[in-house]
């Protein structure tokens, strides 16, 4: 007997005939002798639903109260599910975060959790109840409701795993698994057994939303497995696991894109200590993650600075930058016209392969696509192009890196 965590995304739960399917598997699970804690996600579209009528009503939407609006999807999912699960002979008990004591910073739109008292999950398990967990949201020290960011029930259902030791975390989506490419872009992309934290963790963190990165960095903190698979069939899905020694063998295991993010560039910067300091340091308090960053060369004592940001931080971003701009020389702040996309490989292997980064470029080269920025890290390489450039770059890469195998020295 295993006490396991199922979590069901949106369209898992996406209408009446999901939830019956996922009643089905649930009390499948019980009557297996499990212990099965449920976290759900809204039903599909609901959670932008809710975030438009919030655009609807106000032109700067407060965020306390957005997240009060948009953490009712989860409310809707749990009741509904565990009304299922009721009437279907198999005793549920719903709880929302304050119930299910998933207490979070204040950071409304994307708290972070921070302790779960898994006590009163736990005592619903002990009656022989399903827990119903709503996903997404959590509660502050005040009481305020808040939420996790987009896709933030992973995280909450890899939280509550680690908090009551589940023997295995489910992650139950509308696709098989995790792949070598997302399946929509790339048919011809391969659903891996396995992967390691590690790589996930890049791949969730380039845009392959399959798993929100917050709750891969849980994972791998928290030693927990994650078992990501379709809930439409009983196929096996993808195990998101510690590292072994055979995984280093795969030299690419993902391909993947972002289209999220803005390019920003500080133009004409005073090459001195201390200027990027300045530049940086209230967009980290804002809240804002910068993701890669360059400096031009420095031509008489001035350089142009150049990073990224999310898309949906770039208004406030540049309106903080525009006044630092102005206190350390520089010569203005611009944002990029066109749209970019971040696109990037993952692979253990190239730990000890050289070589994965110029097949890369040889192949953007051969579609006339541009590489505006690079970053690398010892398992993945990132590039900014084009925004309109994205999904070709995915399927030529994947082709070329994946599909056909690379060789070494094959450039
Ligand atoms: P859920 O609502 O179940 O949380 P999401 O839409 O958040 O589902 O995540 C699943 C989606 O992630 C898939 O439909 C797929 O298009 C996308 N995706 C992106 N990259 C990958 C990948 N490498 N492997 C699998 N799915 C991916
Ligand atoms: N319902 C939330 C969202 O759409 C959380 C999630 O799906 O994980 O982002
Ligand atoms: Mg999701």
């Amino acid at each position: 007997m295993s006490l396991i965590v199922q979590k069901y995304g949106g369209t898992s739960v996406g209408s009446v005939e999901r939830i019956k399917a996922v009643t089905q598997r649930v009390a499948a699970t019980k009557a297996a002798g499990h212990d099965v804690i449920v976290v759900v996600s809204a039903m599909a579209g609901e959670t932008n639903r809710l975030l438009e009528l919030a655009s609807a009503v106000a032109q700067k939407p407060d965020p306390r109260e957005v997240d009060a609006l948009v953490a009712t999807g989860e409310q809707v999912s749990i009741a509904t599910l565990a009304l299922a699960l009721i009437d279907y002979g198999q005793p549920a008990r719903s709880l929302l975060a304050h119930q299910a004591r998933i207490s979070t910073d204040n950071i409304y739109g994307r708290a972070r959790i921070r302790n779960i008292d898994s006590e009163s999950i736990m005592s619903v398990v002990r009656q022989g109840a399903v827990a119903v967990v709503a996903g997404f949201q959590g509660v502050d020290d005040g009481f305020n409701i808040t939420t996790l960011g987009r896709g933030g029930s992973d995280t909450s259902a890899i939280a509550v795993a680690a908090a009551v030791k589940a023997d295995v975390c489910e992650i139950y989506t509308d696709v098989s698994g995790v792949y070598t490419a997302d399946p929509r872009v790339r048919p011809a992309a391969k659903k891996l057994d396995r992967i390691s934290y590690d790589e996930m963790l890049e791949l969730a963190s380039l845009g392959a939303k399959v798993l929100q990165i917050r709750s891969v960095e849980a994972a791998k903190r928290f030693a927990v497995p994650v078992h990501v698979r379709t809930s439409f069939s009983d196929e096996e899905g993808t195990w998101v696991v510690q590292e072994d020694s055979t995984m280093e063998n795969v030299l690419v295991s993902g391909v993947a894109m972002d289209l999220n993010e803005a390019k920003v560039t500080v133009l004409h910067v005073p090459d001195r200590p201390g200027v990027a300091a300045k530049i940086f340091t209230p967009i980290a308090k804002a809240h804002i993650v910068v993701d890669m960053i360059i400096q031009n060369a420095s031509e008489e004592g001035f350089t142009d600075l150049t990073f990224t940001v999310p898309k949906g931080d770039l208004d406030k971003a540049l309106s903080m930058i525009k006044g630092v701009a102005t206190e350390i020389g520089a010569a203005g702040v611009v944002s990029s016209e066109s749209p970019i996309a971040k696109v990037s490989v993952v692979g253990l292997g190239m730990r000890s392969h050289a070589g994965v980064a110029a097949r890369l470029f040889e192949v953007l080269s051969r579609e006339g696509i541009n590489v505006q920025m690079i970053s690398t890290s010892e398992i993945k390489i990132s590039v900014v192009i084009e925004a309109k450039y994205a999904e070709l770059a995915v399927r030529v890469l994947h082709q070329a890196l994946v599909e056909e195998g690379f060789e070494e020295g094959a450039t």
